[in-house]
């Protein structure tokens, strides 16, 4: 299939229609030929007449007697359930790809033709495809850093202050951050690994290290202490001087984490504005994939996403577990915020 485009403009008229994307999807998912996801059986299944509100969209019914269940390519698929286009759910997935700091709800709403809470919605479902499914060990030279999200503590409503706390770095268990921490490991000409984490303790990184980075690879980090105790495992270099500062020697610097660190937050901050904790590793999902991405050109970024079809169906509720659902909403609706 060609999924040559370069521009918006080319990407529109290449899925110009619902049909174009089935089969697109089709594709991408089965190579062309149905496969039931009820049961996986590899007879050919029934074509059927669509149901619901896409009518011209190819339909399926299992030819396998036990099953004998319907679906179409959405399926089992983060796609599943929408009444959104497929076409729109592309767009929303390419403007993913190509925005250097993500797209917030309201502007993706705006330009595929949405409300806001949907575009809310489509954006957060992509995100959690976005997620490794069988993530690779990073190997070489690796970079290790935290940072801290949030919003300043004194701009905080007096209910909402963290008493005791301190925005850097503690092993003081007793010391809460009002902010959240994220974990980055960054392998040098590689991929990029963040993880949203409760503290900067030793007992909190390091095993996240230990199961993403091989044995024997070397790590660098600043002058924080947590991170003396992976010696064992690994070569670890610890760039002396102020934490947090970009002296270098040599090749033993943490710049490109840094340098990482530097659009994520210009993202969060100047695009989403404020992200809740809860939904602050789906972000990270989101930067990770673009990052590791980046040497792909549009299109392949595109092609290579849609493969990742099924990897999550997160529904409504479990997105906001806070909030009514859409179809309760009674007197009021709460927006959903990035
Ligand atoms: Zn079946």
């Amino acid at each position: 299939m060609n999924f040559a485009f370069k521009t918006i403009s080319e990407f529109n008229d290449r899925f110009k229609d619902e049909k174009t994307c089935y089969e697109l999807l089709e594709q991408q998912r089965w190579g062309g030929v149905p496969v039931c996801p009820h049961c996986g059986t590899l007879k050919t299944p029934y074509k059927v007449k669509a149901r619901g509100k896409f009518t011209d969209i190819p339909s399926y019914r299992c030819s396998e007697r036990a099953c004998d269940l319907p679906f179409t390519v959405r399926t089992n698929s983060i796609y599943e359930g929408s009444k959104v286009e497929l076409r729109k759910w592309f767009q929303a997935l390419y403007e993913l790809n190509i925005s250097k700091k993500g797209i917030s709800s309201y502007e993706l709403a705006t330009r595929i033709g949405v409300s806001q809470k949907t575009g809310w919605f489509i954006n957060h479902r992509l995100r959690a495809m976005l997620t490794e499914t069988n993530p690779e060990l990073l190997s070489g030279t690796i970079e290790v850093d935290e940072t801290f999200v949030g919003g300043l503590e004194k701009n905080k409503h007096l209910s909402k202050k963290v008493k005791r706390s301190k925005v850097s770095r503690t092993l003081d268990e007793k010391i809460v951050t009002p902010k959240t921490v994220v974990l980055g490991l960054l392998q040098r000409d590689g991929k990029v690994r963040t993880f949203v984490v409760p503290n900067t303790q030793g007992g909190t990184l390091n095993p996240i290290m230990r199961v993403n980075v091989e044995t024997n690879s070397r790590i660098i980090s600043d002058g924080w202490t947590a991170y003396q105790e992976l010696k064992d495992q690994y070569t670890h270099v610890s760039v002396k001087g102020t934490i947090g500062s970009y002296i270098t020697y040599g090749d033993q610097h943490t710049n490109n984490i840094e340098g990482y660190w530097s659009i994520f937050k210009r993202g969060i901050i100047g695009t989403f504005h404020f992200v809740s904790p809860q939904h602050l590793q789906r972000y990270c999902n989101e930067f990770d994939h673009r990052y590791n991405t980046r040497k792909q050109s549009t299109d392949t970024r595109f092609a290579e996403t849609v493969k990742q079809f099924g990897s999550a169906r997160l529904k409504y509720r479990e997105l906001t577990p806070n909030q009514p659902e859409p179809h309760r909403k009674a007197r009021y609706t709460k927006k959903a915020t990035d």
